[in-house]
């Protein structure tokens, strides 16, 4: 049904025809699920180019885009000084498969402005990253079982691809055909925010465990912001047991900060995971820890770990050239104050008109959510009736020029490139874009 208020529907015509051919090649026409636009409405948006904070379609469409490629791009699109640096290095080449000096470069700027690893291995995905930390935990501790949270994304991993079974303390089912099932008896999954589902696990399981993992704040189920006292009590259970503490940060990590979700909390985890930001918008993981823990990694230590592309120099050097816009004085401050202010000024509005919607924000993220709950801190928390409001107001978002992740379980990002202009042009078009969902 059209509401009133509801602008026309922009042109996909060209997307169309692109989202025809490619489903002949791609399942669901599509290198990654929540790209076919399934829980939202109409085809998904063919990307021809982005600039600063704005995106184009095929059919010349133009949006301020708040997706930024799913969390990497914090300093927005095509920036020039990653740009010169990936062109620059590219001229020599653009693989090697032999350590080269970008490596150590990047390297350089993360080990020196970040208190929690000592030694680290780049890969070229998050999923990598992770997967790898997991098998390093379980080397280091010589135990099997780890303890993971509903609502957690960790990448696509066999053994992080299992949801919670049923009771409080279960051994996982998997959530995807083709894990095996005796993958998922190795992941414990528990609710986040529940001191007693965890205390219970590590009974049950007492000395099996070798490590607890969970995103710095959960940013792939909504925005899952965890007490403080929570964070400190996981990290006090884990040194009782001997299990390692794993932050995936995946999202977090120099989003927050160049030390993200664990100095947030003033927590420190035994194995951190970095994705996304760290390679300025192309393919690298990492994951890091004390130079002790780090030296159970092949070739020094017993773990295996590999990569064809693991550092390659084009990704080191966009890497590089994204952080060190990163670590100019004031950064963070700056694009943190702009975010809060713009997730702030929504929720008056929204709170003013007495709508059931919140807009959750942590740093440079944000997550719309429609609810009356002052918080959410587990999946459970989250109505799935509400994503039919969320569709509604993607659609209208996307008509007046505002490009956000395709799922209501998605978070936003602001970028340093998003300007007071541009924020204010989206708060405006997110206010008629919620008193049409109401
Ligand atoms: N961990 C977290 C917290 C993530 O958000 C993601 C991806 O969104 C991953 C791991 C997997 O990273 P990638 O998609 O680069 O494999």
């Amino acid at each position: 049904p059209v509401h009133t208020g509801s602008k026309p529907d922009i042109s996909r015509e060209k997307s169309a025809e692109l989202y025809e051919k490619a489903k002949t090649f791609f399942p669901g026409g599509v290198n990654s699920p929540v790209r076919a636009f399934k829980s939202v409405y109409g085809t998904p948006l063919f990307i021809q180019k982005g600039d600063g904070c704005y995106v184009w379609d095929a059919d010349g469409n133009q949006f301020i885009d708040f997706c930024g490629s799913w969390g990497p791009l914090i300093l927005g699109h095509n920036h020039p000084k990653i740009r010169e640096k990936v062109t620059e290095v590219m001229q020599n080449g653009m693989s090697f498969g032999a350590p080269t000096a970008l490596e150590n470069e990047l390297a350089e700027l993360i080990i020196k402005n970040n208190k929690f690893v000592e030694k680290i291995r780049f890969t070229s995905s998050g999923t990598e990253a992770v997967m790898s930390a997991i098998r390093l935990a379980r080397g280091y501790t010589g135990k099997d079982k780890i303890i993971k949270f509903e609502g957690c994304y960790h990448g696509h991993s066999d053994s992080l691809l299992v949801k919670a079974g049923s009771g409080l303390v279960t051994f996982g089912e998997t959530s995807s055909q083709g894990v095996p099932k005796s993958f998922a008896l190795e992941t414990i999954v528990i609710p986040l925010n529940d001191k007693d589902a965890i205390k219970a696990a590590f009974e049950q399981f007492k000395d099996e465990v070798a490590a607890v993992i969970i995103e710095g704040i959960p940013a792939n189920n909504g925005l899952l912001i965890q007490d403080q006292d929570y964070v400190e009590f996981l990290q006090q259970i884990c040194k009782d047991n001997k299990a390692l503490l794993i932050f995936d940060e995946v999202i977090t990590g120099f989003r927050l900060g160049f030390e993200g979700a664990a100095a947030h909390y003033g927590v420190k985890p035994d194995i951190v995971t970095y994705g996304k930001i760290i390679g300025g918008g192309l393919p690298v993981g990492m994951y890091g820890a004390s130079a002790e823990i780090m030296g159970h990694i092949s070739p020094d230590g017993g773990v295996y770990q590999a990569g064809t592309l693991s550092g390659n120099p084009v990704a080191m050097a966009a890497g590089i050239a994204q952080l060190t816009e990163l670590s100019r004085s004031g950064f963070y401050k700056d694009l943190n104050a702009k975010t809060t202010e713009f997730a702030e000024s929504i929720q008056r509005f929204a709170t003013a008109r007495n709508y059931k919607f919140k807009v959750f924000h942590v740093g440079s993220i944000f997550w719309f959510a429609f609810t009356d709950k002052e918080a959410i801190k587990t999946a459970e928390d989250i109505d799935p009736q509400s994503m039919d409001k969320f569709k509604v107001l993607h659609r209208e978002l996307l008509n007046r020029g505002i490009y956000i992740g395709p799922s209501g379980y998605e978070v936003g990002f602001v970028s340093a490139a998003h300007t007071k202009i541009e924020l204010e042009k989206a708060k405006r078009a997110i206010l008629e874009g919620l008193d049409v969902v109401f």
